[in-house]
């Protein structure tokens, strides 16, 4: 390659957005807050339960596991049996709703099939809801009142700010409607101002509406669907998605290697959402502190 094609090249490529160097700002600034509100004789605690032994919930636990003592924050860990009973666990909860000395409790979820996730949801206080998923806090951000934001969109939204990428008046497309990553997204972007469609598994041509795009969301659960054919030139590009394939390679929801040299920024998996969403639970737990 001749310098001058090296030169075009560099002009043309995509601003890589690093999801792991912004989370550990973010990090690191709470922990000079925790360490700030120790020393006034606040300690923030954050209870995590996990109920029986799924290998992936196993790592996550640990990964937040990690990030509370990183920053400071003290935390209890509740490893239940397999077949601990839906009775059992809403009464744990009811205790650490109780408990003062507690500020956010988190249930790991999938839970095992005789425990119903909604009712556990539902179960948790909304003023120690750090996950931001019970109906109070949904609700909350789709009227624009305080509450906790569902954590991987909270750290999207984040992620842009930090990246100097502007959200208001821009077509923002999200591709996905669940409740913990898709409608909040939804709901934070158009808060943020920008102009929100909303794609799932009926939309009607799917590409031409992504296409429309300034800031492309992915959050679809399909290994690399979003190729160059779902993006505008110039596009910002957030992938949500996390899956190893066959090789035990992390791959995401979009097609790095095709989209990344027709967008203007995106976000590498691994590196990009994924460590964003620690992060903003750790900020939630650290709001539920000092809202105390
Ligand atoms: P869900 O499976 O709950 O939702 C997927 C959404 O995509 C649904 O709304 C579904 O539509 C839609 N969809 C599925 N297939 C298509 C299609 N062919 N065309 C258009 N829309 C489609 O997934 P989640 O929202 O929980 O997660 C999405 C991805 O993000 C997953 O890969 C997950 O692992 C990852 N994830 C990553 C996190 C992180 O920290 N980085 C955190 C949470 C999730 P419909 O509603 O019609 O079924």
């Amino acid at each position: 390659m001749s310098n001058q094609q090296k030169v075009k090249k560099e002009e043309n490529m995509a601003q890589i957005i690093d999801g792991k160097m912004i989370s550990k700002q973010i990090k690191d600034e709470l922990k000079e807050k925790v360490a700030e509100l120790k020393a006034a004789g606040t300690e923030i605690c954050l209870a995590v339960i996990q109920v029986g032994n799924d290998p992936a919930s196993t790592v996550y636990v640990g990964n937040k596991k990690k990030a509370c003592e990183y920053i400071g924050i003290k935390s209890l860990a509740y490893e239940l049996p397999e077949e601990t009973t839906e009775e059992e666990l809403l009464q744990i909860i009811d205790k650490l709703n109780k408990d003062d000395s507690v500020n956010g409790i988190l249930v790991q979820l999938p839970v095992p099939k005789q425990i119903n996730d909604e009712r556990i949801i539902n179960a948790i206080s909304p003023l120690k809801d750090v996950d931001g998923f019970s109906p109070a806090s949904v609700g909350a951000l789709s009227i624009g009142q305080k509450g906790f934001l569902s954590c991987t969109p909270a750290g999207i939204i984040e992620l842009l700010k930090r990246s100097n990428i502007d959200i208001e008046g821009k077509e923002c497309v999200v591709v996905g409607r669940s409740n913990i990553v898709g409608k909040p997204m939804a709901m934070l972007l158009l808060r943020e101002n920008g102009t929100v469609t909303v794609c799932h598994s009926r939309t009607k041509n799917l590409k031409e509406v992504c296409k429309r795009a300034d800031i492309l969301v992915a959050a679809v659960g399909k290994p690399k669907m979003i190729d160059a054919s779902y993006v505008k030139e110039g596009a910002v590009v957030i992938d949500v998605g996390i899956h190893r394939n066959e090789n035990g390679k992390l791959c995401g929801d979009v097609d790095f290697e095709s989209v990344e040299p027709l967008c203007s920024a995106i976000t590498p998996v691994p590196g990009g959402v994924g460590p964003m969403t620690i992060a903003m639970l750790m900020n939630n737990c650290v709001e539920a502190g000092m809202n105390k």
